[in-house]
């Protein structure tokens, strides 16, 4: 007997009784974003190595242990697997100057691969639904990509997702920032966990960001980035703050919001839900105003925020959504060599009018043939002896309700199945 092979650890098939969940997501993110402007990118899943080290930067987890690199065999380019949008949406706004004809507002959908540990809403490979709004600078795009998310929240029926905000100010606040939270935490050294010391040299702003309850405590008395902000990102945030609270959109300022990814600047955001653990943040995102110059494009400000779909599913299971109906509306059964000929005519024909139907395939005599249709979760059965047949007519009947059999023609089918 061969070995039989797995899927990669921490990379899941999508069977299709979890998929009908996915489409309805699929299908109402569409129209969502449609109904916001915002357009399709798609850009490749593989990109050169350099492109997320420059953008996500050298001293974050994504950069440090998480990305699927390789050197391809072939020419000995050095690749890796996306671990998030943004980089390859840049990259491709760049590469065909889709600034030159104004500011963007895009979006893009699809896998994303980090080595992380695999755990509930945590997995190798993971699936994000991305929007990105290029070349805009004021305030009311941040807000705009805030409310859009609190829609599609209402749209997918998920209750209680709360929203976070913070703003991480200019480059030059961060870095007088970042010095007296250096020497803040410098007091607390003997205490600070092995991350928190290794981060304290090279990216200290990730400290706030810990998940571990000791350095909470240290953290609970570190200076606020909000004190050091320079007088434009703090009008900013204000003007933010006035407009989501004129659209009625809740939100708590949490200071210690940095964000995993370099390259953030003013408004950062996570809408977080208490109902999946630790893994309860499924969307972030922010502006990032210095990231298309600084891979090499004409400098031009940007705001954007990616969810996890994994995670938004897991919400909607939980609140019972159904997924989209995928039953048939008619599943032929057909007996007989001439019934056999004429199914072909009765399923397109059915078909031609909007009906889902499945044609039985398989053979068996009518009961065991009925017994599939029951089980299809059909309204209804196509019945086709060769006297039907013959006579260009079929049998209807109802497989959910108590109904006489009714006998017509072809022609008359599918008027008759759209009135019961
Ligand atoms: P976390 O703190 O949970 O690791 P992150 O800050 O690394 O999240 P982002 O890079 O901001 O996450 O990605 C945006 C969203 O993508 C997250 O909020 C989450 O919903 C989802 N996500 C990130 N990593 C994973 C993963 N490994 N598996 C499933 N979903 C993920
Ligand atoms: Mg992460």
């Amino acid at each position: 007997m061969p070995e039989t092979i797995r899927a990669v650890r921490g990379m899941n098939d999508i069977l299709p009784d979890e998929s009908s969940l996915w489409e309805l997501f699929e299908d109402t993110i569409r129209t969502w974003l449609a109904g916001y402007g915002y357009r399709n990118l798609r850009t490749p899943i593989v990109e050169q190595t350099d492109l997320f080290v420059r953008s996500i930067g050298e001293v974050t987890d994504i950069v440090e242990k998480e990305m699927y690199t390789f050197v391809d065999q072939l020419n000995g380019e050095n690749l890796t697997l996306r671990p998030e949008g943004t980089a390859s949406c840049v990259r491709a706004v760049i590469e065909h100057n889709l600034l030159y004809s104004g500011p963007q507002r895009l979006y893009y959908s699809g896998p994303m691969f980090r080595h992380e540990r695999p755990q509930k809403g945590r997995y190798r490979q993971f699936h994000q639904v991305g929007v990105e709004a290029l070349g805009f600078a004021g305030p009311d795009i941040d807000a705009e990509l805030i409310i859009m998310c609190a829609r599609l929240w209402r749209l997918l029926g998920i209750p209680d997702v709360r929203l976070e905000i913070s703003t991480l100010g200019s480059t030059e606040s961060r870095s007088i920032y970042r010095s007296r939270l250096i020497s803040y935490l410098e007091k607390f050294y003997g205490d600070l966990d092995e991350d928190a010391r290794r981060r304290l040299k090279t990216n200290p702003l990730r400290i706030l960001d810990s998940k571990n309850p000791a350095m909470h405590e240290i953290l609970a008395g570190a200076p606020r980035l909000l004190d050091d902000l320079d007088e434009d990102s703090l009008a900013h945030f204000e003007a933010l703050q006035a407009i989501l609270r004129s659209q009625g959109i809740n939100f708590e300022i949490n200071n210690r919001l940095v964000r995993g990814l370099d390259y953030y600047n003013r408004t950062v955001f996570e809408w977080v839900t208490d109902k999946l653990g630790a893994q309860g943040t499924i969307c972030a995102g922010g502006r990032y105003d210095g990231l298309i110059a600084q891979i090499g494009g004409k400098p031009a400000p940007a705001c954007g925020f990616a969810m996890g779909i994994e995670r938004i599913l897991a919400l909607m299971d939980e609140n019972g959504t159904v997924g989209a109906h995928t039953a048939p509306d008619v599943y032929v059964v057909h007996q007989g060599e001439v019934a056999a000929r004429f199914c072909w005519k009765v399923a397109e024909t059915l078909r031609d009018s909007g009906f889902k139907v499945i044609l039985h395939s398989g053979g068996g005599n009518f009961k065991a043939q009925m017994k599939k249709a029951d089980a299809s979760g059909a309204r209804f059965a196509a019945i086709i002896g060769d006297d039907e047949a013959e006579a260009g007519q079929i049998s209807i009947k109802s497989l959910r309700e108590a109904a006489e059999q009714v006998r017509v023609d072809l022609a008359r089918a599918a008027a008759l199945l759209g009135n019961i």
